[in-house]
């Protein structure tokens, strides 16, 4: 199919970027990686005033940075870039695990962090990590620079807190728990995700664990953090009979759908098999991030 009419603008700046974002009040889109914008753009779901290509402001929006205890991605860094960063491999293991889940290497290649957030797909695994490690989304639009915590940035099945006339320009992490783990089923390779669990905590000496936090892609309209599953495991020592409470506990709050996927039923049976035996890998010996 064919898109219909758009005007092309593509800013050499970020303040030009906004300037174009003012000038078609929220009547524009910007052009990331393109991996979502166009199929969308073709089959007519989004017929936008102007597409606004951000894809020459690499200096400003395609840098990975660390800076005491935070890290600095990038609106327009690629999928491929963040896999392959020392930085993020250090710093945010569970990120790059998770975005070896994403689509094929041509999708990782062009795809960006920004467009992955703003897209807000409810089984996007950019979204999950980002509100697992309590990221903060930086916008900017006309009105200046907003930082909005990923918990209140996805409201909806690909819908965000963004206005409008606002445009992503970073996510930034603050430090990450020692250990993390992904999980991610779906029918086949590259289909959208049944169900991913992302999971952080940092295990003590004593043999307990601590900062647990658990998120869930796939079950609800946006991704959603498993709080009382998470509280259920913090500050203890994760036995067998602790864990199976845990994984029931994430089932508190999913509200799966049922689709030509799967049914709602077989996605709630998978939750609690394997939270536990994520949460359980953590834990081995052979654990090796
Ligand atoms: C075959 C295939 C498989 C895929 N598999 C997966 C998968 O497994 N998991 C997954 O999460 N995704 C998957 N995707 C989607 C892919 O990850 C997209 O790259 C991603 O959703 C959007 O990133 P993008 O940079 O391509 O954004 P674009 O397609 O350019 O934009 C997507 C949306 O975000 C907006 N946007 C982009 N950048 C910004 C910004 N800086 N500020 C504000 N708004 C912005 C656009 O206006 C548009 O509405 C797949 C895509 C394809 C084609």
């Amino acid at each position: 199919m064919k898109p219909s009419a758009f005007e092309y603008v593509r800013p050499d700046t970020v303040d030009e970027a906004i300037d174009f974002l003012e000038t078609y009040a929220g009547e524009a889109r910007v052009l990331a990686g393109g991996q979502s914008l166009v199929p969308m753009l073709g089959m007519r779901l989004m017929r936008p005033a102007a597409v606004i290509d951000i894809n020459r402001l690499t200096e400003e929006l395609g840098q990975i940075e660390a800076r005491g205890s935070e890290t600095t991605i990038g609106a327009l860094v690629r999928y491929t870039e963040a896999e392959g960063s020392p930085v993020i491999a250090e710093r945010l293991p569970l990120l790059r695990t998770a975005i070896r889940h994403i689509g094929d290497r041509q999708v990782r290649n062009r795809g960006t962090l920004g467009g992955a957030v703003a897209q807000a797909d409810p089984t996007g695994e950019v979204a999950l990590v980002a509100l697992t490690l309590g990221a903060t989304i930086v916008a900017r639009g006309p009105a200046g620079m907003r930082e909005l915590p990923a918990a209140e940035f996805f409201v909806g099945s690909y819908a965000n807190a963004l206005d409008p006339q606002e445009m992503i320009t970073a996510l930034r992490f603050g430090v990450v728990p020692a250990r993390c783990g992904f999980f991610e089923r779906g029918r086949k390779h590259n289909d959208f995700a049944l169900l991913s669990l992302a999971v952080a905590a940092t295990p003590e000496p004593d043999g307990t664990w601590h900062d647990v936090r658990i998120g869930i892609g796939g079950m609800n309209q946006t991704p959603i953090l498993a709080r009382a599953a998470a509280a259920r495991l913090e500050g203890q020592a994760w036995d067998d009979a602790t864990l199976a409470e845990a994984a029931e506990l994430a089932l508190e709050g999913i509200d799966p759908p049922a689709d030509v996927r799967a049914s709602a039923e077989y996605r709630t049976h998978l939750l609690p098999i394997h939270l536990r035996r994520l949460l359980r890998g953590m834990g081995e010996d052979s654990y090796d991030g």
